[in-house]
């Protein structure tokens, strides 16, 4: 079993419903879900949209491999009518990311762990924090508070 966690983002069309039920599907593809955070509500990052994102982590015990959970989750955002126009960001039913599993570093075209921008995501690392205060990013070796603090985002820009 390894451990994984998962960002979820909705910011079209009954949010909360589209939350819940993409993780109803991640149960039953076999992701058991140990830990929720609560959902956040924030401002798009990246494009410019009158809707805003609800974003929700979970923590999930999984037998299976990192490319099966990319195309678990891929699969589950389709069902949900996620239209994918390549290299442009823009509203969407639901966005399912694999933040990290276990320690594992992977950097190939389809999958790059942790995922290549969480750490500059502050809807991203506010509801990690909530149910895994203590993750450490494997490659920059920084804890979550370190990530979110001012001075990380400022040296980023
Ligand atoms: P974003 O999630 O940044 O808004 P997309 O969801 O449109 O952008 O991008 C998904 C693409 O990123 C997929 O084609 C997938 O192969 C690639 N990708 C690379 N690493 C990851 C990861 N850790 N989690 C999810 N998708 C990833
Ligand atoms: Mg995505």
């Amino acid at each position: 079993m390894a451990l994984a966690g998962v960002s979820l983002g909705s910011n079209m069309g009954d949010r909360q419903a589209q939350l819940k039920e993409a993780a109803a599907q991640m149960e039953v593809a076999g992701l058991r879900i140990l830990k929720y955070s609560m959902i956040h509500e924030t401002n798009p990052v990246g494009f410019t949209s009158a809707n805003m994102f609800f974003n929700q982590c979970i923590l999930a015990a999984t037998p299976h491999s990192p490319l099966d959970i990319l195309e678990i989750l891929m699969r589950i955002e389709q069902k949900a009518g996620r239209l994918r126009s390549k290299g442009v960001l823009s509203d969407r039913p639901l966005d399912l990311d694999l933040l990290f599993y276990d320690d594992k570093i992977i950097n190939t075209e389809r999958l790059t762990l942790p995922h290549p921008r969480m750490h500059e995501r502050e809807f991203v690392l506010r509801p990690l924090q909530e149910i895994y205060p203590h993750w450490q990013h494997p490659v920059l070796g920084l804890g979550i508070a370190d990530m979110l603090s001012k001075s990380f985002f400022t040296k980023q820009m």
